[in-house]
């Protein structure tokens, strides 16, 4: 049994207006399949007017066009009657953290997932502007990286931090592997000490980096940090719900884990790997 905790809706004949639950039934049936018996359904919350100032990025910016209440009125409807968790994916900007408590409160979530797509204006999965990682020293922007993911988890904001070495995405070089250990070292002791859960994404093996988030030497660190860890597909369409959690088990538990977490509509569960 798994719970896919990161699963976007935004697909297919969907849309930010009109979410049918037959779509939603389609993630759950692939999912079933799979071994998957609940979802955690996230929107990016940069889809939402309400969130316009509190993204990093043009980018983001200029995608806040639909009102939260259409997204909140779908969860109302079906948060009682399917196996579901409800939430959001949220960019996290430091300097915005007030009004981003404040977004958030407008709605009870089960969770909400922290994530730093972004460095000021440099989007680092958005693919147009992938050059940008040769235009400074990679040292900069893993560290930078991580700096932002440290706050977005002492912020309390959110339960667990998403796809944790996203700057690999493209399977450019990386830092030397002791730099990087530095950096995973920092960034699980803050998630440690707030209780901050670390996302297995199996979405990268789906990006030109053909490897799971996150690194297995960073996910060792955060077992030994004793940081809880999800399992999510990152899923965007029904058919990759659930997709390749067999090797994130096996990555898991060569990292040394025996359980997985979900927070759901009782809180954080555990489930046996
Ligand atoms: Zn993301
Ligand atoms: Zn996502």
């Amino acid at each position: 049994m798994w719970f896919d905790h990161h699963v976007h809706m935004e697909h297919g004949p969907y849309s930010p207006l009109e979410y049918p639950i037959a779509w939603l039934e389609e993630f759950l049936a692939v999912g079933e399949g799979r071994g998957v018996s609940g979802i955690g359904i996230v929107e990016h919350a940069y889809r939402f007017t309400e969130a316009q100032g509190l993204l990093p990025g043009e980018w983001s910016r200029q995608r806040c066009r639909y009102p939260l209440a259409g997204y909140t009125a779908f969860l109302d409807v079906v948060r009682p009657s399917y196996p579901i968790a409800v939430g959001l994916e949220m960019d996290y900007v430091p300097e915005n953290e007030n009004g981003i408590r404040t977004f958030l409160s407008r709605y009870p979530w089960d969770f909400v997932l922290g994530s730093i797509h972004f460095i000021g204006d440099f989007g680092l999965d958005v693919s147009e502007m992938k050059e940008q990682y040769f235009h400074q020293p990679v040292e900069e922007i893993w560290t930078q990286y991580y700096a932002y993911s440290m706050k977005a988890a002492q912020s309390g904001l959110f339960q667990a931090i998403t796809h944790p070495d996203l700057p690999k995405i493209y399977g450019f070089q990386k830092p030397p592997e002791s730099f990087l250990l530095g950096l995973y070292r920092e960034f699980v002791e803050v998630l440690a000490d707030m209780g901050v859960a670390l996302e297995i994404n199996t979405a990268g093996l789906r990006r030109p980096v053909k490897e799971i988030y996150p690194h297995p030497a960073l996910l060792a660190e955060a077992n030994r940090a004793h940081v809880p860890i999800t399992f999510a597909s990152d899923a965007h369409e029904p058919e990759n719900v659930g997709l390749y959690f067999p090797q994130a088990r096996v990555l898991a538990r060569e990292a040394g884990y025996d359980t997985v977490v979900f927070f759901g509509p009782r809180g954080m569960e555990h489930i046996a790997l």
